[in-house]
Protein backbone atom coordinates (compact mmCIF):
# COMPACT_ATOMS: atom_id res chain seq x y z
CA UNK A 1 0.00 0.00 0.00
CA UNK A 2 1.18 3.26 -0.97
CA UNK A 3 2.77 5.33 2.26
CA UNK A 4 2.37 9.23 2.19
CA UNK A 5 4.11 12.14 4.07
CA UNK A 6 1.96 14.10 6.51
CA UNK A 7 3.07 17.52 7.01
CA UNK A 8 2.11 19.51 10.07
CA UNK A 9 2.84 22.40 10.66
CA UNK A 10 1.70 25.23 12.93
CA UNK A 11 2.78 28.02 16.21
CA UNK A 12 3.24 26.53 19.18
CA UNK A 13 0.75 25.08 21.35
CA UNK A 14 -2.10 25.05 17.84
CA UNK A 15 -2.12 21.08 18.68
CA UNK A 16 0.02 19.80 16.39
CA UNK A 17 1.98 17.08 18.79
CA UNK A 18 -1.11 15.30 19.84
CA UNK A 19 -2.95 15.80 16.26
CA UNK A 20 0.00 14.07 14.65
CA UNK A 21 0.73 11.25 17.39
CA UNK A 22 -2.66 10.07 17.10
CA UNK A 23 -3.25 10.36 13.12
CA UNK A 24 0.08 8.58 12.87
CA UNK A 25 -1.08 5.68 15.10
CA UNK A 26 -4.29 5.16 13.44
CA UNK A 27 -2.75 4.86 10.25
CA UNK A 28 0.43 2.93 11.44
CA UNK A 29 2.66 5.91 10.18
CA UNK A 30 5.80 6.98 12.24
CA UNK A 31 5.50 9.98 14.42
CA UNK A 32 8.31 12.69 14.33
CA UNK A 33 8.55 15.89 16.22
CA UNK A 34 10.74 17.95 15.04
CA UNK A 35 10.56 20.37 17.85
CA UNK A 36 12.75 17.73 20.10
CA UNK A 37 15.66 18.10 17.72
CA UNK A 38 15.76 21.81 18.31
CA UNK A 39 15.27 21.62 21.64
CA UNK A 40 17.81 18.91 22.31
CA UNK A 41 20.42 21.30 20.81
CA UNK A 42 19.38 23.86 22.82
CA UNK A 43 19.73 21.65 25.72
CA UNK A 44 23.41 20.86 24.88
CA UNK A 45 24.18 24.56 24.40
CA UNK A 46 22.88 25.26 28.16
CA UNK A 47 24.63 21.94 29.27
CA UNK A 48 27.68 23.00 27.60
CA UNK A 49 27.48 26.99 28.49
CA UNK A 50 28.47 28.14 25.46
CA UNK A 51 26.71 31.49 23.53
CA UNK A 52 24.39 31.43 20.61
CA UNK A 53 26.83 32.11 17.84
CA UNK A 54 27.54 30.87 14.54
CA UNK A 55 31.12 29.56 15.56
CA UNK A 56 30.00 27.64 18.97
CA UNK A 57 26.90 26.27 17.45
CA UNK A 58 28.60 24.96 14.96
CA UNK A 59 30.65 22.61 16.54
CA UNK A 60 27.54 22.05 19.22
CA UNK A 61 25.63 20.56 16.21
CA UNK A 62 28.70 18.46 14.85
CA UNK A 63 29.68 16.89 17.78
CA UNK A 64 26.02 15.84 19.12
CA UNK A 65 24.01 12.93 18.24
CA UNK A 66 20.04 13.16 18.37
CA UNK A 67 18.43 10.37 18.16
CA UNK A 68 14.30 9.49 18.01
CA UNK A 69 13.00 6.81 19.09
CA UNK A 70 9.43 5.25 19.04
CA UNK A 71 8.23 3.31 22.41
CA UNK A 72 5.20 2.87 24.21
CA UNK A 73 5.51 6.38 25.68
CA UNK A 74 5.50 7.74 22.42
CA UNK A 75 8.48 9.51 20.65
CA UNK A 76 11.83 9.65 23.19
CA UNK A 77 14.39 11.92 22.21
CA UNK A 78 18.26 10.74 22.67
CA UNK A 79 21.29 12.90 23.35
CA UNK A 80 24.59 11.70 22.66
CA UNK A 81 22.43 8.28 24.03
CA UNK A 82 20.98 10.04 27.18
CA UNK A 83 17.03 9.92 27.12
CA UNK A 84 16.53 13.63 27.32
CA UNK A 85 12.87 13.38 26.34
CA UNK A 86 11.77 15.36 29.74
CA UNK A 87 14.38 17.92 30.31
CA UNK A 88 14.28 19.48 26.44
CA UNK A 89 10.24 20.70 27.93
CA UNK A 90 12.26 22.50 30.64
CA UNK A 91 10.96 26.51 30.54
CA UNK A 92 15.18 27.79 30.28
CA UNK A 93 14.89 25.54 27.16
CA UNK A 94 11.84 26.47 25.67
CA UNK A 95 13.37 30.46 26.31
CA UNK A 96 15.74 29.51 24.33
CA UNK A 97 15.07 27.47 21.31
CA UNK A 98 13.87 29.92 18.99
CA UNK A 99 17.30 32.21 18.81
CA UNK A 100 19.13 28.89 18.06
CA UNK A 101 16.65 27.07 15.96
CA UNK A 102 17.17 30.46 14.06
CA UNK A 103 20.63 29.60 13.19
CA UNK A 104 21.41 28.28 9.36
CA UNK A 105 23.78 25.38 10.28
CA UNK A 106 21.10 24.01 12.85
CA UNK A 107 18.64 23.89 10.58
CA UNK A 108 20.48 22.41 7.83
CA UNK A 109 21.97 19.58 9.71
CA UNK A 110 18.35 18.83 11.39
CA UNK A 111 16.46 19.10 8.31
CA UNK A 112 19.14 16.70 6.60
CA UNK A 113 18.30 14.23 9.42
CA UNK A 114 14.67 14.83 8.88
CA UNK A 115 14.76 14.01 5.46
CA UNK A 116 16.51 10.82 5.82
CA UNK A 117 14.14 9.71 8.67
CA UNK A 118 11.29 11.03 5.94
CA UNK A 119 12.12 9.35 3.17
CA UNK A 120 10.08 6.30 2.45
CA UNK A 121 7.15 8.01 3.44
CA UNK A 122 4.54 6.41 6.53
CA UNK A 123 6.05 9.46 8.53
CA UNK A 124 3.48 12.08 9.95
CA UNK A 125 6.36 14.65 10.77
CA UNK A 126 4.99 18.14 12.89
CA UNK A 127 7.36 21.39 12.87
CA UNK A 128 7.24 25.12 11.53
CA UNK A 129 8.54 24.09 8.29
CA UNK A 130 7.86 20.56 6.96
CA UNK A 131 5.28 21.70 4.23
CA UNK A 132 7.62 24.41 3.18
CA UNK A 133 10.91 23.57 3.19
CA UNK A 134 11.46 19.68 4.43
CA UNK A 135 9.23 18.06 2.43
CA UNK A 136 7.94 20.77 0.09
CA UNK A 137 5.97 17.47 -2.22
CA UNK A 138 4.75 16.17 0.87
CA UNK A 139 1.26 14.97 -0.55
CA UNK A 140 -0.53 15.62 2.98
CA UNK A 141 0.31 19.62 4.30
CA UNK A 142 -1.88 20.75 7.36
CA UNK A 143 -1.60 23.83 8.93
CA UNK A 144 -2.95 24.00 12.38
CA UNK A 145 -3.51 27.81 14.27
CA UNK A 146 -5.33 28.27 17.07
CA UNK A 147 -6.45 31.71 19.42
CA UNK A 148 -3.62 32.48 21.64
CA UNK A 149 -5.81 32.46 24.52
CA UNK A 150 -6.58 28.17 23.80
CA UNK A 151 -3.14 27.78 22.81
CA UNK A 152 -1.60 29.49 26.14
CA UNK A 153 -4.07 27.46 28.59
CA UNK A 154 -3.08 24.11 26.90
CA UNK A 155 0.71 24.83 27.42
CA UNK A 156 -0.63 25.83 31.27
CA UNK A 157 -2.56 22.41 31.55
CA UNK A 158 0.80 20.29 30.40
CA UNK A 159 3.49 22.19 32.09
CA UNK A 160 1.56 21.92 35.57
CA UNK A 161 1.34 18.65 34.80
CA UNK A 162 4.62 17.69 34.73
CA UNK A 163 5.28 20.05 38.07
CA UNK A 164 5.79 23.64 36.92
CA UNK A 165 5.08 26.59 38.10
CA UNK A 166 3.60 29.40 36.00
CA UNK A 167 0.91 31.65 35.09
CA UNK A 168 -1.59 31.61 31.67
CA UNK A 169 -0.19 35.43 31.11
CA UNK A 170 3.38 34.46 31.33
CA UNK A 171 2.80 31.46 29.11
CA UNK A 172 0.77 34.05 26.28
CA UNK A 173 3.63 36.41 26.50
CA UNK A 174 6.62 33.40 25.87
CA UNK A 175 4.12 31.95 23.33
CA UNK A 176 3.55 35.17 21.33
CA UNK A 177 7.54 35.95 21.55
CA UNK A 178 8.44 32.69 19.99
CA UNK A 179 5.99 33.32 17.15
CA UNK A 180 7.17 36.52 16.68
CA UNK A 181 10.79 34.94 16.22
CA UNK A 182 9.93 32.07 14.46
CA UNK A 183 7.98 33.87 11.81
CA UNK A 184 9.97 36.81 11.14
CA UNK A 185 13.55 34.71 11.12
CA UNK A 186 15.39 34.75 7.96
CA UNK A 187 15.71 31.30 6.97
CA UNK A 188 12.88 28.89 6.96
CA UNK A 189 10.04 30.86 9.08
CA UNK A 190 7.23 29.56 10.50
CA UNK A 191 5.24 29.87 7.27
CA UNK A 192 1.67 27.97 5.81
CA UNK A 193 2.58 26.60 2.71
CA UNK A 194 0.53 27.52 -0.15
CA UNK A 195 -1.04 24.13 -0.94
CA UNK A 196 -2.00 23.39 2.90
CA UNK A 197 -5.27 23.05 4.77
CA UNK A 198 -5.92 25.32 7.54
CA UNK A 199 -7.36 23.71 10.30
CA UNK A 200 -8.44 26.09 13.58
CA UNK A 201 -8.49 24.30 16.59
CA UNK A 202 -9.81 26.62 19.21
CA UNK A 203 -13.15 24.91 19.50
CA UNK A 204 -12.56 22.07 17.92
CA UNK A 205 -12.06 18.70 20.09
CA UNK A 206 -8.85 16.64 18.87
CA UNK A 207 -11.23 13.75 17.96
CA UNK A 208 -12.10 16.07 15.33
CA UNK A 209 -9.67 17.68 14.24
CA UNK A 210 -7.75 14.00 13.98
CA UNK A 211 -10.58 12.67 11.69
CA UNK A 212 -10.87 15.70 9.48
CA UNK A 213 -6.46 14.79 9.03
CA UNK A 214 -7.42 11.24 8.34
CA UNK A 215 -10.35 11.94 5.87
CA UNK A 216 -7.81 13.67 3.84
CA UNK A 217 -5.22 11.06 4.18
CA UNK A 218 -7.64 8.15 3.48
CA UNK A 219 -8.83 10.16 0.07
CA UNK A 220 -5.41 10.31 -1.16
CA UNK A 221 -4.87 6.77 -0.11
CA UNK A 222 -7.73 5.17 -2.08
O1 LIG B 1 7.23 22.39 18.48
P1 LIG B 1 7.99 23.02 19.64
O2 LIG B 1 7.25 24.13 20.29
O3 LIG B 1 8.51 22.02 20.60
O4 LIG B 1 9.27 23.65 18.93
C1 LIG B 1 10.24 24.34 19.65
C2 LIG B 1 10.91 25.38 18.76
O5 LIG B 1 11.73 24.72 17.80
C3 LIG B 1 10.00 26.30 17.97
O6 LIG B 1 9.60 27.43 18.71
C4 LIG B 1 10.90 26.70 16.81
O7 LIG B 1 11.76 27.77 17.19
C5 LIG B 1 11.76 25.47 16.59
N1 LIG B 1 11.33 24.64 15.49
C6 LIG B 1 11.72 24.99 14.21
N2 LIG B 1 11.42 24.19 13.16
C7 LIG B 1 10.74 23.06 13.34
C8 LIG B 1 10.29 22.68 14.62
C9 LIG B 1 10.59 23.51 15.68
O8 LIG B 1 12.36 26.02 14.04
N3 LIG B 1 10.49 22.27 12.28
Amino acid sequence: MKKIIIAIDGPAGSGKSTTAKIVAEKLGYIYIDTGAMYRAVTLACIEQNIEINDNELNKIVDNINIELKQSNLGQRTFLNGRDVSDDIRRPDVTKLVSPVSAMSYVREKMVEQQREIGKNGGVVMDGRDIGTVVFPQAELKIYLVASIEARAERRLLELKQKGFNTTVEEIMKQISDRDHYDSNREISPLRKASDAIEIDTSNITIEEQTSKIIFYAQKLLE
